[in-house]
Order: C-alpha cells, then structure tokens, then sequence
C-alpha cells in the first residue's frame, strides 16, 4: 500500500533556522572579495565602483532582514532587479550569467553565529526515517538552492535533504505556489501526499491548504499565533517531529 504523506516541504527563516540574521562588519568584506571573483577581466576600477553601489543599495534590505529574513519584498525577483540597476549604472551589459554570479556574490554564507533552531536535523532525521523525503521551500532574496546546498552541508544537515527550491529558483514568491508546485513536479506526487512544515499562515500555511496538502504551523522563533487554519500547529521542532508521526499513523 502506498504511504499517504510522501514528501515534506520545509520552510526554513523561523521554521529550521532564526527568523533574524545578524549583520556583520565582516559581511562587506566578503561580499567584495566574492564580486571581485566573479567579475574576471573586468577593470577594477570599475568592479570597485560595482561592488560600492551593490553594498550600499543592498543595505536597507539587509537591515530589514536582520529583523525578519522573511522575504517582505513585493516584487518576485528583487535581488535580480537591484544587480542589474547596479550593472547598468557602471556601464555593464546584465546578462543572465553575471546575475547569477553576482547575486550568489551577494549571499553571504552561514556563519557559526547561525545555528539551526533546536530540533531541526531531528526533525529532518525523523522524516527520513517515515520513509519521507525533505523538500526545502524557501522564499529568499540572494540566496539560490546551491547557496542553500552549501549552508546545510556547513550545518551538518545536508545527508537529510533530498531537494532545495527557493523562490529565486521558482520565479515567484510564496504565497504563489510556484515553489510548492516546483517541489511536486520534482517529487512526483499530487498534493494529497505533501506535507508542508512553515512559520508563517500566509506565505506557508493558506498556499499549501489551497493546493491540498496537509499543513503543520510551527512557532519555535515566535510568538504563540493566535489561530490557524493548518492541520496542527506545533511550538517547537520536536513537537512537529511527533506531529508527522502521527499523521503518518492516521491518515
Ligand atoms: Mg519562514
């Protein structure tokens, strides 16, 4: 007989990692290290002077984000937008290739000041061990699904992932299904057999109910929500752990 619940799909800011992100002097320093690696042949005054713009029209973001690394940005691709006024402005031609680069440039990687939340590699261990597969769907700002691979490798959480699908990758923000649809189409399964682990009642919860799939809320990085349609609702990562045990005995 087949299993009902087949895939989970796994939000990840205040679901398996903080909903703020520190801000570090360091993180200029190596976003102009990593622009100037991605921009071989280029003159580097001219880089210098890219590298200046791109830090500087990224910083209110990035303040943003050090209070909620949800994605609150209204347009589906404004890391995109931002590289290419940038490019335009030293001159650049903003061709897909030098996008990509610079917006993995502009990802600044996990640090050891970024720990998962508790109970995050069991969550994904234990979801392994139903006989489920992780899906990671994340909406981001820079970050792609190989910025993401090499996050959860540094984290030690990489062997209990199966697929990463980020907005970036999907073209579209969540509550736009394209990331859920995305994970689907990779997963091959119909909605009825996914299961989506999220923070938040708008971007996680209402697209997955609206697709037909089980929903868990979670609230380890915040306040206890005052109602939710999801089909649980968990206060922390263990909690959800036995959530999906559950479900998976019942339904
Ligand atoms: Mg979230």
């Amino acid at each position: 007989m087949q299993r009902a619940l087949e895939v989970a799909l796994i939000d990840v800011g205040g679901t398996l990692w903080p909903n703020s992100w520190p801000i570090r002097k360091a993180d200029a320093v190596g976003r102009r290290l990593r622009i100037r690696a991605a921009m071989p042949g280029i003159e580097p005054a001219t880089v210098e002077a890219l590298a200046d713009d791109l830090i500087e029209s990224s910083r209110p973001g990035d303040e943003a984000r050090s209070i909620s690394t949800e994605n609150l940005a209204s347009v589906n691709s404004p890391a995109e937008m931002l590289i290419t006024g940038c490019l335009s402005r030293q001159g650049l031609p903003a061709d897909e290739d030098m996008i990509r680069r610079l917006r993995s440039a502009m990802s600044i990687p996990i640090s050891d000041q970024m720990q998962p939340l508790p109970g995050a590699g069991e969550l994904l261990a234990e979801i392994h061990s139903l006989g489920m597969r992780n899906v990671i769907a994340s909406n981001t700002y820079w970050r792609d699904a190989k910025s993401y691979w090499e996050d959860f490798r540094l984290l030690g959480m990489a062997e209990h992932i199966d697929c990463i699908i980020t907005s970036v990758d999907a073209g579209h923000l969540k509550p736009h299904p394209a990331v859920f649809e995305m994970a689907m189409r990779w997963a091959e399964v119909p909605p009825e057999r996914c299961v989506v682990i999220g923070n938040r009642e708008d971007n996680d919860i209402a697209p997955a109910l609206a697709l037909g799939m089980s929903t868990i809320l979670v609230y380890p990085d915040d306040p206890k929500p005052l109602a939710s349609r999801a089909n649980a609702v968990a206060p922390d990562l263990w909690a959800c752990a036995k959530t999906i045990r559950d479900m998976c005995r019942t339904v």
